[in-house]
């Protein structure tokens, strides 16, 4: 996909996809197998929520904030970390794959989370998993306390991901442990000021999910088991 068609342009200033994915959901697959290009067009916009295309003859302001999901096999073959030692990738191949993802793209990202390949039989044989119904009263739960919190005007945007830093700094609190730890992980992962950002948001919405009125610990845990791209020994060249 070019760039103009994934942002927009073009001689008539166009929407793209993101633009057209707007409050819906734009699912970008084989990211990794995307122009580089492309994949760093889309940085403004994630960041900004509009983008701006300017042409001789046109101008135009697009809305683009759509829910963007991605995803990439771990490396050109697919078998990498598959438990088997299938993968026959060179080792140049695999870093120039995941170089493609950039760090400060990945930073835009809210979650990245690795899914293991399901063993067929297991799938067979599996316990049916938690109801839809069970999670979505959860989401739902999480949704309203954050719309309830912008009501009453303790924050200044309705999603913990629009926060701005003086509405994480009097909701996303965290105690002693929770310090410790995310400073101990800032420095091991060496993390920039907007993967600590999305931590501290994505903390909060773990404890919204819980009902939870504080950010402890645990929920601290569960966001940074949430952002393994962060990890830059294991984002290869792209760090
Ligand atoms: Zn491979």
């Amino acid at each position: 996909m070019s760039d103009v068609a994934l942002v927009g342009g073009g001689d008539r200033a166009r929407p793209g996809e993101i633009s057209l994915a707007h409050r819906g959901v734009l699912f970008l697959d084989e990211l990794s197998e995307f122009k580089r290009s492309a994949l760093e067009a889309l940085r403004q916009p994630l960041e900004d929520g509009y983008v701006s295309v300017t042409r001789a003859v046109a101008r135009a302001t697009f809305p683009s904030r759509p829910m963007l999901i991605g995803a990439t096999n771990p490396c050109p073959c697919g078998r990498r970390g598959d438990g088997y030692g299938a993968c026959q990738c060179k080792p140049e191949r695999y870093q120039a794959y995941r170089a493609r993802l950039s760090g400060p793209l990945v930073d835009r990202l809210d979650l990245h989370v690795v899914l293991p390949a399901v063993d067929v039989l297991e799938l067979r044989n599996a316990e049916p998993g938690e109801p839809t119904s069970a999670v979505r009263a959860r989401v739902e739960l999480a949704r309203r306390i954050q719309v309830e919190r912008h009501e009453r005007a303790v924050t200044s945007a309705e999603l913990n991901a629009h926060l701005t830093t003086a509405d994480m700094d009097r909701i996303c609190r965290l105690d002693q442990a929770g310090a410790t730890l995310l400073a101990k992980s800032v420095a091991k992962y060496r993390l920039s000021a907007r993967a600590y950002t999305k931590v501290l948001k994505l903390a909060r919405t773990v404890a919204d999910l819980e009902g939870s009125v504080g950010v402890g610990v645990h929920h601290l845990a569960e966001a940074m088991s949430g952002r393994v791209l962060d990890r830059h020994d294991d984002r290869g060249a792209a760090a």
